[in-house]
């Protein structure tokens, strides 16, 4: 694994700013894949891992940035919790660790560092300097992963009997013989504008 350092780097990069989300989150990314023992994420270990996120904040991007693992890749699954967690699966083993930051790491962060006023800064060094402990619970999980969650999944695709439009992975409704994609079973996130 590479250094904290050179992560944080990387991930400052990616997100566009240091801040505090990327030091959280770095550090929660090396811990779970510290407990997988998978150590080169980005090298031979890079289909070993599937990471959930639970929050599109800070911290989100730098896990992306140490795991590897991508939206794009399948590899990154997003569940809208809202919470500062993620989930690395060890798809060779099965083995999956659920890590979440400590609603006491804020209060932790000012007690350390009551001298610094800016809330980004004073979290920004109190998150390098916290013990894992501290900072974080762990949990072994188990998680349901279906083949159709897989990042190299191949399966079939099918076609809206309503809209016509492709759907991939599974991801179709059936109803009363028919096969229909989520938005025309009901399952939309928008509306025609007239
Ligand atoms: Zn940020
Ligand atoms: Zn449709």
């Amino acid at each position: 694994m590479r250094s904290f350092d050179d992560y944080l780097r990387d991930a400052e990069q990616a997100h566009g700013h240091l801040c505090a989300g990327q030091v959280l989150g770095v550090r929660l990314a090396m811990l779970g894949l510290q407990k997988l023992g998978i150590e080169d994420p980005h090298g031979k270990d890079r289909k070993r891992l599937v990471t959930f996120v639970e929050i599109d904040r800070c911290a989100t991007d730098a896990v992306a940035v140490v795991t590897g693992c991508r939206l794009g890749k399948r590899a990154l699954k997003f569940r809208d919790w809202g919470k500062v967690a993620a989930t690395f699966v060890d798809v060779s083993t099965g083995k999956a660790i659920r890590i979440a930051a400590k609603e006491s790491s804020k209060a932790l962060a000012r007690e350390l560092h009551p001298e610094i006023e800016n809330k980004n800064q004073q979290q920004m060094l109190a998150y390098r300097e916290i013990s894992d402990n501290d900072l974080f619970a762990t949990q072994w999980v188990k998680v349901d992963l279906p083949p159709e969650e897989f990042p190299g999944y191949k399966g079939e695709r099918v076609v809206c009997a309503e809209c016509g439009e492709g759907i991939n992975f599974r991801r179709e409704v059936r109803r009363e013989g028919k096969v229909l994609c989520r938005s025309c079973a009901g399952d939309s996130y928008y509306q025609p504008a007239e």
